[in-house]
């Protein structure tokens, strides 16, 4: 016997079981019993018939008669009269033929099911009745109610995974005694079969929080393991040279807001440290992140070293370069920066990726191109990614691997990371948040549109069209799928060019063009040749078109309510009044995030949303697989009180100076995790 066996050892597992069960990601015996409950039903209480109340019930009766009967519509039905020592009552079963044969008189039955009116008399409909015993599965009991997949229900996989609790006993325990013991934890064996068939209510919550525990120490420990290995890399102190940051807030054409300057400020004293930087720098769409990431450059590039600033985009790459070359000008460091984008000609690249090699050019600002092994940087000091979600860690790593030693490093982000998630993912990561804007902003004017006012609003758009102003269209998906009804960038192009913008300029925009056709539309839109810009979510980073007012978002309820913010901090901008439009794609009412986002401005109160009502993988895009690559099926991520808990634990694990190889389960799952998470 072996927790890896396949499950087809069980009994009730055939082949056909098995193939049911991969759907699932089921394979094994272990994965069985891994396999929680999605949640319970509690019918534990057994009552007497006279003492029955609407709702759900359980009563210990026998039968005395059952009728099988086809009933004037058609339908089939099953009726039964049952009685314990109280009284009698009856019982119905709709279009299930097979229950007469199978209910013997005289023998003593749970009865599980909802009990109320139907046709003037009480009566229990369609519930589910086994023989009494000591281990009742479907009645009786805190009934467990797993996912599901077609042709393979829970009654079924009830009685699987019942069958499979003698494998129990090869289950290790997976955590340190001493956590057990002191955070009054219930052994990881016993949580597992309360997961299943739990007891009791009280049982039930102890086996979760063990398990949910568990989950979040993990991700603790390798978060902690993550930063300590991170503390021990050798780096290059860039010392703060207060009086250089002074002039180059003294050239800047605007003030900077104080937090723009705490910002800075702890971002240049995190540098001359012993130890790297990992510090990220957290602010809505327009508050002003760049001009603090270039104040925090000036000192690298004083110092002789090198700056690497990688964008999600071409469009937003350039648009950095121009910036950040005009903010040098004053300091006479523009002659520094250098640019190196896909689009390039092969012998520009070469010749920027020369004269950053020869360390004539110090400040290299790009796309993912400047991760390519041929790009060199000698004397990488800092590096500065923006938009940091939009890549992967191994795009990151591969970054910070350019030299022999660990760069510091800044992420950008518009994206708010929550309190709770940055505690879970990352044990605790340094971050600098910008919460006001430098100009004060007029809040986008937010509206859902209903399915039937659509042709209406994009009539009534015209408007905007008619003062010269432009609009954005954003649909979820570029070309119409068979399997989702999600609008299509391909066919609303169509629509709008050949409908109702017919004598307007309609572009289409989306990430199957090639880079040139990208940057020939987005300049045309920059131009206003374009009036109305078909066009995925490739815009929700960067490109800043002021006379852009309107955004329209198709099948908006696709979409993270983050993302939309996003997406709408589009437009509005230069004291424009910007609009919004959330269009619906089904007569559905709209979801309740939906409508947070008509007045909700504020990108942390619906990041926090975002994560309570989908997961944290809507968030932070390096966990695009939400969930289940976190290993998390109980834990919950909002929940700080637990967090904190683990993380207690797993500073202690460390501290202690425990062995990680010892536990063998644990080390495994920290090793998945400590890949998945690590920041640098
Ligand atoms: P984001 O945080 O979205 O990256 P940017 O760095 O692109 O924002 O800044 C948005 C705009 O605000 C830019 O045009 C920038 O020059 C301007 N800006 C930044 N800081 C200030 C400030 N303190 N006062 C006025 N304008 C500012
Ligand atoms: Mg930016």
């Amino acid at each position: 016997m072996n927790l890896d066996d396949s499950l087809t050892i069980i009994k009730g597992v055939g082949s056909q079981v098995l193939e049911k069960f991969k759907v699932l990601g089921v394979l094994t015996i272990e994965d069985l019993l891994t396999n929680y409950p999605r949640k319970y039903e509690d019918f534990s209480q057994v009552v007497s018939i006279i003492n029955l109340n609407p709702g759900k019930s359980t009563i210990q009766a026998k039968v005395e008669s059952v009728i099988s009967r086809y009933g004037r519509r058609g339908f089939h039905m099953t009726e039964a009269v049952v009685a314990d020592s109280s009284g009698k009552m009856n019982i119905l079963w709709f279009n299930q033929p097979y229950r007469a044969a199978s209910i013997k008189k005289d023998q003593e039955y749970y009865i599980s099911g909802d009990f109320g009116l139907h046709n003037q008399k009480m009566s229990m409909i369609n519930p589910s009745m086994e023989l009494v015993s000591a281990f009742p599965l479907n009645t009786a009991r805190i009934i467990p109610i797993y996912s599901e997949t077609s042709g393979l229900k829970s009654i079924q996989i009830r009685k699987i995974v019942k069958n499979s609790l003698s494998y129990l006993d090869l289950i290790s325990e997976s955590l340190p005694e001493w956590i057990i013991k002191n955070y009054n934890l219930i052994p990881l064996k016993q949580a597992i079969e309360e997961l299943h068939f739990p007891k009791s209510n009280e049982d039930l919550e102890k086996a979760r929080s063990r398990i949910a525990f568990e989950e979040l120490f993990d991700l603790s420990l390798a978060a902690q393991l993550n930063k300590k290995d991170l503390l021990l890399q050798p780096v290059i102190k860039i010392e703060f040279n207060q009086k250089l940051a002074t002039e180059f807030v003294s050239k800047l054409d605007f003030k900077l807001t104080d937090e723009q300057k705490i910002s800075a400020w702890q971002i240049l004293k995190d540098m001359d440290k012993d130890r790297p930087m990992n510090r990220l720098l957290e602010g809505d769409v327009g508050t002003g992140k760049t001009v603090v990431a270039t104040m925090a450059a000036v000192n690298t590039l004083k110092f002789g070293y090198q700056v690497a600033l990688m964008a999600p985009t071409e469009i937003l790459a350039k648009q950095h370069y121009k910036t950040i070359k005009d903010l040098l000008k004053p300091l006479k460091m523009d002659d520094k920066v250098g640019l190196l984008v896909g689009s390039m000609k092969p012998k520009d690249k070469a010749e920027a990726k020369d004269l950053f090699l020869a360390g004539k050019l110090n400040f290299m600002i790009g796309t993912h191109s400047i991760i390519q092994d041929s790009v060199k940087l000698p004397k990488l000091a800092m590096v500065v990614i923006d938009e940091q979600h939009r890549f992967g860690v191994n795009q990151r790593q591969n970054l910070l691997q350019k030299t022999g030693h660990m760069p510091h490093l800044l992420s950008m982000s518009a994206t708010p990371i929550p309190r709770s998630l940055q505690l879970a993912l990352f044990g605790d990561l340094d971050v600098s948040i910008i919460k006001s804007k430098p100009y004060s902003d007029l809040d986008i004017d937010t509206k859902i549109i209903s399915l039937n006012q659509r042709s209406a609003t994009y009539e009534k758009l015209k408007d905007v069209l008619k003062k010269k102003e432009q609009i954005y269209v954003v649909c979820p998906l570029i070309s119409e799928s068979p399997v989702m009804s999600f609008r299509a960038v391909e066919k609303v192009y169509k629509d709008l060019s050949e409908g109702v913008y017919k004598d307007y300029s309609v572009g289409i925009l989306h990430s199957r063009l090639s880079t040139e056709e990208k940057e020939k539309v987005m300049e045309k839109f920059v131009s206003n040749e374009i009036n109305v810009l078909v066009c995925t979510t490739i815009i929700e980073v960067g490109v800043n078109v002021p006379n852009a007012t309107t955004i329209v978002i198709e099948s908006a309820e696709r979409f993270g309510l983050a993302q939309i913010h996003q997406l709408r901090g589009r437009v509005g901008r230069n004291h424009k009044q910007g609009s919004c439009y959330l269009l619906l794609d089904s007569s559905n009412k709209p979801s309740p995030r939906l409508l947070a986002l008509e007045n909700t401005f504020d990108g942390f109160k619906l990041a926090e949303l975002d994560l309570e009502l989908r997961g944290p993988g809507i968030i932070y895009g390096t966990l695009q697989h939400g969930k289940n690559n976190l290993d998390l099926q109980i834990a919950d991520l909002t929940d700080i009180k637990m967090i904190l808990l683990a993380k207690k634990a797993a500073e202690e694990f460390i501290e202690k100076g425990e062995n990680l190889l010892q536990y063998v389960q644990l080390n495994e799952r920290i090793n998945r995790l400590r890949a998945i998470t690590t920041l640098n």
